[in-house]
């Protein structure tokens, strides 16, 4: 048979192949989106093989991911140990000793038609405006330790930021695959030995498992983590190197006991040849440093990181080994890959989990109704192709917008060649401050200023509409912002007692 007969008829099985936070994400979304239109939905995983599972930090779109599944926030807090997450901390990235925070939300508010950060840098040239992390609500938020949810009224300084969750990534996917077995998914133990595809075809017809069961599917969805099972194994997609931007490739992590409340955000300290993560769950602090294996070896690393954690670490160091980049081709055939399996971005702004959302966000949307179609895997590789990019950018904006010197490691990203599109957005905000706006794409203006003002990239002017407003009016109203900012947070509870109050999860 050269023909595959059930994707003529179009798709009524899939079947998703591992079960990290990749896997069982799609198996809940498939399983409320999909399913009720009659699709069957199947997960195979092995658990001798075991998942990464150090995912902790978010990003604001998981909220909307659990909303839309009807998931309840203070039951997948409690389940999951979670902590809110205004934003990130980053240490010593400009300079050593620099530091601010890149958070959820604005700074100021635009007045007359003027973006914000305009009129500031004017009054802030001219020494009459303070630090622009003053004029962030979420930023003050974070530094004070205080949260409550955002206001839906725009009138209200409340509606100017959101928030992400600092959670226990394992507990997530036990959590997703608790609701996702509850909607009917299947999930079957085994490990995957082979895949069959239908002659010469680009097509999965069946995979193997090792005790000899056969399991088939109108469409495949590859959640295997870095191996790539279908989608490198069988399929040969390719594989796009970005380590000449992002030479990172190793990661040591080890969670420790919490020393103190946790706070609502996560920390990203600058190191010697790479970062390190700090990330406050309920039950303990999440850490790890991210570094690269041409400047410092696995033990000097996993020692460093264990010198600075701020208690007794809970387990021994775990390390981890990565290539920066992502699959040439995410769908071939009728294979999407999705999770760590379609490309790695190492945990800097914490995307990945941002990116399987996109990814299952776009199958849901181009879910074939009839055969699997190239034109919707076409699609489908264009817009996760933009995501990846846009997060690769960023990311390299942290890199290479330091003036540290202090080792071979930073000498080599301040002075590495940058891809165009990063190069374009950094000269038109040096020259006057204004940030390339995407209609697609994750970051948004105040993350890019969050960076760049954060790490030293200064404007040489403003957009001349900022001088329209008279220099006293001007200075009022920012003043007035920054003290409606303070008593505001000043009013809102620790974030301590907000967990206690919403989500206390059970003890460890
Ligand atoms: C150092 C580091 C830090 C990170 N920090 C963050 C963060 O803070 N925030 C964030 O969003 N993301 C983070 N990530 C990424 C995050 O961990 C992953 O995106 C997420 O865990 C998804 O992994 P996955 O499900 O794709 O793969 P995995 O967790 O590797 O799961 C693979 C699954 O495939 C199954 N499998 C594999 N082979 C077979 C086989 N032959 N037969 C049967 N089953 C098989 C396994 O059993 C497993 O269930 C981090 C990653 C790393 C490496």
């Amino acid at each position: 048979m050269h023909e595959n007969a059930r994707a003529r008829d179009g798709v009524r099985e899939v079947s998703i192949i591992g079960g990290g936070t990749a896997g069982w994400m799609t198996a809940a979304a498939l399983a409320r989106l999909i399913a009720p239109l009659g699709v069957k939905v199947r997960l195979i995983e092995s658990d001798a093989i075991g998942t990464v599972g150090v995912g902790e930090a978010t990003l604001p779109h998981i909220r909307f991911f659990n909303e839309r599944l009807g998931i309840d926030e203070a039951e997948f807090m409690a389940a999951t140990q979670a902590t809110i997450k205004l934003g990130i901390e980053f240490r010593g990235w400009g300079r050593e000793g620099d530091s601010y925070i890149h958070p959820f939300g604005d700074y100021g508010r635009e007045a007359g038609g003027v973006a914000f950060h305009q009129l500031w840098r004017r009054l802030h040239a001219e020494g009459k405006a303070g630090r622009i992390c003053d004029y962030s609500l979420p930023v003050v938020m974070a530094e004070q330790d205080r949260f409550a949810p955002p206001a839906a009224d725009p009138r209200s300084v409340m509606s100017s930021f959101s928030y992400a969750y600092q959670m226990d990534a394992t507990l997530y996917a036990r959590f997703l695959r608790a609701f996702a077995e509850g909607l009917g998914v299947e999930r079957v133990e085994g490990r995957i030995v082979d895949a069959a595809l239908v002659p010469d075809t680009d097509h999965v017809d069946h995979v193997i498992l090792e005790d000899g069961r056969r399991i088939g599917g109108d469409l495949f969805v590859d959640c295997s983590g870095f191996r790539g099972l279908l989608i490198e194994g069988a399929l040969k997609a390719g594989y796009e190197d970005w380590s000449d931007v992002l030479p990172c490739d190793r990661a040591v992590a080890v969670p420790c006991d919490s020393a103190g409340p946790p706070s609502p955000y996560t920390r990203a300290t600058a190191r010697k040849a790479g970062w390190q993560w700090r990330i406050p769950l309920q039950h303990r602090l999440g850490n790890g440093y991210v570094y690269c294996s041409d400047h410092i070896g696995d033990q000097e690393a996993a020692d460093d990181l264990l010198s600075c954690l701020d208690a007794a670490p809970q387990a021994e160091p775990r390390f981890l080994r990565f290539r920066t980049g992502r699959r040439r081709r995410q769908w071939v055939g009728n294979t999407v890959a999705l999770g760590l399996s379609a490309g790695f971005l190492e945990p800097l702004e914490s995307t990945s989990i941002y990116l399987i959302q996109a990814g299952i966000t776009t199958l849901v949307e181009l879910f074939p109704e009839g055969p699997v179609d190239p034109l919707d895997a076409a699609e489908f590789d264009r817009v996760m192709a933009l995501e990846y990019e846009r997060v690769r950018d960023f990311l390299v904006l942290h890199y290479f917008a330091t003036e540290r010197d202090d080792s071979p490691f930073w000498d080599r990203v301040r002075t590495m060649a940058i891809p165009d599109s990063l190069s374009h957005k950094m000269e038109l905000f040096r020259r006057r401050g204004s940030v390339v706006q995407y209609k697609d794409g994750l970051f948004l203006e105040p993350s890019w200023l969050a960076v760049y003002l954060g790490q030293r990239v200064v404007p040489e002017g403003h957009d001349p509409l900022a001088d329209r407003m008279p220099l006293d009016k001007a200075e009022r109203y920012l003043a007035e912002l920054r003290s409606q900012i303070r008593r505001t947070v000043d009013a809102l509870p620790r974030h301590e007692d907000f967990l206690k109050r919403h989500c206390p999860a059970a003890a460890a």
